[in-house]
């Protein structure tokens, strides 16, 4: 079947939350998108005042509970809850967004258009529709005269993009405040696929993520000192750089099914075998869940001409490393590998998540919501392959879960930091919906 046929049958009581103001809550996001926050972008933090000048406006009944704190341009919105006993929980987002190529748009990225069926711009999908929609689904609450017992946080960062600075400091402003969350949600995966990745053929999986994978930036250089290629002795900059990197690719660690990759096949009720880790280590979707992965994404140094030795050979390598995997026993073996004829910097680190345990009374509450609103398909536990602001809180959450409530087609998931980024009306609503059963379920009860 057709991918948005299978698509379309998971949209689910649709008919629920009838007080929603669909029409209101469109005109809200489109507007939010007309900002350029832009990570890193925007020098004087106009666009984030004015986005955030934006949220206080559009979302009156929760301001006036609530206290609205900005540490340089990252929000902090903190609504109490009547039952102090409970812990809050904190609904994530991001307020920056990646840049646009303007010119190649059908709609300008910044210009929040809105047409019959889609929300065009910037951070449609990454990730002011998830934003929106938690405040969403907490004013609609408090419209309805609900009133929270457990303490909701929404806490947005505004660098995600680029060194999630924001978040640690709103992390950091949270535990001086001994603040410790049960649970915490942040932007995840979007969409149950086709679980024939999975060996699960004909059901529809999506991952609640409950570790995300380390990355890690490695910048390898080899010494060349130029001079006239009709007399080259030993190997150029440019040979020792190809051989050091062939030689790590041939040492980087076998794919293997980790802990959280086992419980999720185990919910499936599939055997996670030899077999299945090898199918899943040769496809393109399934060889990341699987491996520590390497890309040489940048590499300098040619000489100016054919005939003439090359200086300094320089290549960038991203990897990203499993669950569970330690940096620094994986640069040990880097190291190694690259052998003496190159220089191993390391540009960026961050280790991978903690694995959380799946299970407890929230993630059963997100999971239940989910099966609620997306009729046959399963939620398993699982992890990011991507990285999030979510592990920047481990420190006072319990519990760290990452998804996208949206149902999104193949051809608009493709358009997450690309170009015509845009997300169907039908699945914002959607979204608010899910957010909204979930809270009822955890904060409004
Ligand atoms: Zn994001």
């Amino acid at each position: 079947m057709a991918y948005p046929e299978t698509l379309y049958r998971l949209y689910g009581h649709e008919d629920e939350y009838p007080a929603l103001d669909a029409e209101g809550a469109f005109s809200r996001l489109a507007k939010a998108l007309a900002f350029r926050t832009v990570s890193g972008d925007d020098a004087d933090g106009a666009s984030f005042a004015a986005l955030q000048d934006h949220i206080r406006a559009s979302f009156p009944l929760i301001m006036g509970r609530s206290s609205f704190e900005v540490f340089g341009r990252s929000v902090l919105i903190t609504l109490g809850g009547a039952d102090p006993a409970l812990e809050p929980i904190i609904l994530l987002a991001h307020q920056d967004v990646v840049p646009a190529d303007e010119a190649a748009w059908t709609h300008p990225p910044f210009s929040g258009y809105m047409g019959d069926e889609y929300i065009w711009g910037r951070g449609a999908l990454d990730i002011k529709g998830m934003m929106f929609a938690e405040l969403e689904a907490v004013e609609l609450a408090l419209l309805e005269g609900l009133e929270p017992r457990r303490g909701i946080i929404f806490a947005f960062g505004d660098d995600e993009e680029t060194v999630s600075a924001g978040a640690t400091r709103l992390a950091a402003v949270l535990a001086e405040r001994g603040v410790h969350a049960a649970f915490l949600l942040d932007e995840g995966v979007a969409s149950p696929i086709d679980g024939s990745l999975f060996g699960a053929d004909g059901r529809q999986i999506q991952g609640l993520c409950l570790s995300q994978k380390g990355f890690l930036n490695l910048r390898l250089t080899a010494r060349g000192k130029g001079g006239h290629s009709s007399n080259p002795f030993g190997t150029t900059s440019l040979e020792k750089l190809a051989h050091a990197i062939a030689s790590i690719r041939d040492a980087m660690p076998e794919p293997m099914l980790t802990p959280l990759l086992r419980r999720a096949l185990e919910e499936l009720g599939i055997d996670a075998d030899e077999d299945l880790l090898m199918q899943l280590a040769r496809s393109e979707e399934g060889y990341p869940y699987v491996a520590d992965t390497m890309a040489v994404t940048q590499i300098e140094g040619s000489a100016p001409s054919a005939n003439v030795l090359p200086f300094d050979a320089i290549a960038t390598i991203n990897f990203r490393l499993l669950p569970g995997h330690g940096i620094d026993p994986f640069l040990d073996l880097i190291r190694r590998a690259a052998g003496e004829d190159v220089v191993v910097e390391v540009l960026h680190r961050t280790p991978s998540a903690r694995q959380d345990d799946p299970g407890g009374t929230l993630y059963d509450a997100l999971r239940q919501s989910l099966e609620h609103f997306y009729p046959g398909a399963s939620f398993v536990p699982l992890f990011m392959c991507g990285g999030c602001d979510a592990i920047r809180y481990e420190r006072i959450s319990r519990q760290s879960v990452r998804i996208l409530p949206y149902l999104v087609a193949p051809e608009d998931g493709s358009r997450i930091h690309a170009v015509d980024e845009r997300l169907s009306k039908r699945s914002y609503l959607h979204a608010i919906r899910v957010l909204r059963h979930f809270l009822d379920s955890c904060c409004f009860s």
